[in-house]
């Protein structure tokens, strides 16, 4: 893998250093020698190129995103194939992940912790007002730029709600830590969905920890599905009444009883 370091993509983008890894694909910083700025690449894993599930899932991403045009979401800036291996080339966010930021610093200042889910929620809402559900909310795929915004990346399993023949459950999930029981269940995921995996986030950025832990990823799923969330003024008693029920509502169990959308949740953050 490392010989790819240094190697050019299509003549045009130098691959200078990983910094992410999955089973799907690889990230890079990268070069963009036309333009001559930074850029983060996403190249597909040799392994899987001949899996069209995956080829599918991966270009799809490129789509989804590129639909999307926001300033909390991780832009893209082209897409391509080198030697049969399909690429993503996003906007580089200099920084850190904000599951990064939360590991190096513990629990977050409560304002800024909630000025980042507003940012989060604003981003959601702009893929959700294209019918697109990004599916893996999580604080690894939210990047902290220079300037202290959140920006959300990773739309490697987002849908639209049209979509039904291509499933994301063919996917590993890399973490239960933020799904929703719905999901975890393997029923219909809609907005809500995200706004639940959202109002887990916001629960780790205020106390410093996510909310289930468990022996396996199945049994933290389940406790999503069966367990009552902790109190979160347990943990940080001074968040206020009405912080700690903006989680409690984003995470309710049954789907009726949560935000209708993200402009709901919006306005009480607020
Ligand atoms: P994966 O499908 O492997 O989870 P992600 O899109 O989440 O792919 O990227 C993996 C990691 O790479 C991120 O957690 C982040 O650390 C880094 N990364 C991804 N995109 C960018 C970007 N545009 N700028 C800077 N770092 C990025
Ligand atoms: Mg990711």
């Amino acid at each position: 893998m490392t010989t790819l370091l240094g190697t050019k993509l299509n003549g045009r983008y130098r691959l200078d250093a990983r910094i992410g890894a999955g089973g799907m694909s690889t990230v890079y910083r990268a070069l963009d020698e036309t333009l001559e700025r930074r850029v983060a690449i996403k190249l597909m894993n040799t392994e899987v190129v001949s899996d069209s599930d995956q080829l599918e899932r991966f270009r799809r991403e490129a789509r989804a995103v590129a639909q999307l045009s926001h300033p909390n979401i991780v832009g893209v800036i082209d897409a391509g194939e080198d030697e049969g291996r399909p690429y993503i080339v996003f906007e580089c966010v200099e920084g850190e992940t904000l599951k990064e930021r939360i590991r190096r610093q513990g629990r977050l200042p409560i304002p800024e912790a909630v000025a980042y889910a507003i940012e989060i929620v604003r981003a959601l809402g702009a893929a959700h007002a294209r019918h697109i559900v990004h599916r893996d909310v999580k604080p690894q795929n939210v990047l902290i730029d220079e300037e202290g915004s959140a920006k959300v990346t990773d739309f490697g399993i987002a849908r639209t709600l049209e979509e039904d023949g291509l499933t994301a459950d063919g996917r590993v999930l890399g973490t239960t830590d933020y799904v929703s029981p719905e999901q975890a269940l393997g029923q219909p995921v809609t907005g809500q969905s995200d706004l639940y995996s959202l109002g887990v986030v916001l629960y780790e950025m205020l106390t410093g920890e996510v909310p289930f832990r468990g022996e396996s990823q199945v049994a933290v799923a389940m406790k999503h599905v069966r367990d009552a969330m902790p109190d979160v003024q347990a943990k940080r008693p001074e968040v206020s009444a009405a912080l700690a029920k903006v989680i409690d509502t984003a995470t309710a169990k049954r789907v009726a009883d949560r935000y209708a959308d993200d402009a709901e949740l919006i306005a009480d953050l607020e």
